[in-house]
């Protein structure tokens, strides 16, 4: 090690959500104290630029804390005391108060006005960088040092540090991009924690439509999904598709999870598949006529399996039975699969014609655990305290953020857990960091 150590009363680790805002609360509380903010990537905040679309889905507007609570599963009963001292309400006004108001919108999701998540970069690193807060950009934190039931510094890529208290906040492991790699996943397994392993981020996407549950058990192979955001293409895939009992899965869906993920973020996301994926849209036009031509008494349903993939059929024709379009007359559209074939209509044969091509849906969320990016995994909660955030096995340990073991949905609710646990780990750290 080139330099003697150096000695902080607090050090943060990550410079992340939650680690900006635990090292400016514990500035706050405690302006006499040295700390030390590391952060390993070259600017504060990686991963906070990305979210929400690049739009910073900041929180939830629900201001009835036992309501979103409610959220946060298993971690429900845990975060009481926590949002007693930084609530949604304390989110809003934090922010508001620095000249960022905020806006909500649909499933009470609250954006910046400004809609830029770099706007709300902004605010957090002018609460670090305001203070007497020492920050250390491309530093990589390599080991936590202990000293019996106490932390007593951590070593970085640069230097070794004493301290007397430490805050971890180095996220989980999604977007390893951003810096977030998981690193203290084993320093705290080697400090005798407990670490959840955070489930994967790939996996099987939930539907809306209810025709769905008719196709459960059906694979499609060979079949074109494309997936829109707001009406908007975004991307498409070719492969396997198997329809579940609540969506969809099989490898293409599974390796697509994650950028529906993104999208589900921010957006409304729906996907149309292409049955025909190998012929365009006049070509299976003219297929269809041709085969209707040549089976003018056969009853409709009894020619969709000549026409779609085997075991589609009860789907089509529930989407078709349902089917809310117009036709010429301006009436609403519902085409019987008990019809014969030279009864059915040409606008109802362009109706199961862009079907084939296009069967729309709509993407609720991924499987399991609505549309997570990182939605569990970390520390369990038994093993740090309520009202601190401190850990149970080191009193002078506080943990925060995406490496707690707390399972959210999208929707605000990842970022109000780290303004949230960050403010109380602060707080207190601040409080106690002469330990
Ligand atoms: C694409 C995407 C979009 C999202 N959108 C939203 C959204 O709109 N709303 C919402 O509520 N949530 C959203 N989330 C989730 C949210 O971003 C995270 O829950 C939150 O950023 C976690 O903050 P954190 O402070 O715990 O960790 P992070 O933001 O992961 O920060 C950890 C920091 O620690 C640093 N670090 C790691 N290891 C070391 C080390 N060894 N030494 C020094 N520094 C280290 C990292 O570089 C990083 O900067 C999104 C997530 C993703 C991936």
């Amino acid at each position: 090690m080139k330099n003697a150590p150096e000695h902080f009363d607090l050090i943060v680790v990550g410079g992340g959500a939650s680690g900006m805002m635990a090292a400016g609360r514990a500035y706050e509380e405690n302006p006499n104290r040295r700390i030390l903010l590391l952060e390993k990537a070259k600017q504060l905040g990686e991963k906070l630029r990305i979210t929400g679309g690049g739009r910073c889905n900041i929180t939830n507007a629900e201001f009835d804390t036992r309501k979103l609570l409610k959220h946060y599963g298993e971690g429900e009963q845990f975060l009481y005391s926590a949002f007693s001292q930084f609530n949604v309400k304390d989110t809003f006004s934090f922010f508001e108060s620095r000249g960022l108001p905020l806006v909500t919108q649909e499933r009470k999701r609250a954006f910046p006005v400004t809609e830029k998540a770099s706007d709300v970069v902004q605010v957090m690193e002018k609460y670090v960088q305001q203070t007497g807060i020492t920050i250390r950009l491309n530093e990589k934190v390599k080991k936590i040092i202990k000293n019996g039931n106490l932390l007593s510094g951590v070593i970085s890529n640069k230097r070794e540090y004493t301290t007397n208290t430490i805050i971890l906040s180095s996220g989980s492991m999604s977007h390893p991009e951003t810096g977030s790699t998981g690193d203290s996943f084993q320093w705290l397994k080697d400090l005798g924690h407990t670490i959840i392993t955070p489930t994967p981020t790939l996996v099987p996407l939930s539907v809306k439509e209810p025709w769905v549950k008719l196709l459960s058990g059906v694979s499609l192979t060979s079949t074109k999904i494309t997936f829109l955001a707001d009406n908007i293409k975004k991307f498409s895939e070719t492969g396997k598709i198997l329809f579940t009992h609540f969506g969809l899965s099989g490898p293409l869906i599974l390796n697509s999870a994650s950028q529906v993920s993104d999208l589900l973020y921010s957006k409304k996301v729906t996907a149309q598949i292409d049955m025909h994926p190998e012929i365009d849209l006049g070509t299976l036009k003219n297929k269809v006529i041709e085969i209707f031509k040549n089976n003018p008494n056969k009853l409709l349903k009894n020619i969709l399996p000549e026409i779609a993939p085997p075991g589609l059929t009860p789907a089509i024709l529930s989407i078709l039975k349902n089917h809310t379009g117009s036709n010429h007359t301006g009436s609403t559209c519902m085409v019987d699969g008990d019809k014969r074939i030279n009864n059915v209509t040409k606008e109802e044969r362009e109706i199961i014609v862009k079907l084939l091509k296009n069967l729309p849906l709509t993407i609720t969320g991924l499987m399991d655990y609505d549309r997570a990016i990182v939605a569990d995994g970390g520390v369990p909660l038994n093993e740090i305290d309520t009202k601190t955030m401190r850990s149970k096995i080191y009193k002078n340990l506080f943990i925060i953020g995406d490496l707690l073991h707390i399972r959210r949905p999208s929707g605000g609710y990842s970022l109000q857990l780290c303004w949230t646990t960050g403010f109380v780990a602060g707080q207190h750290a601040g409080m106690t960091c002469d330990l």
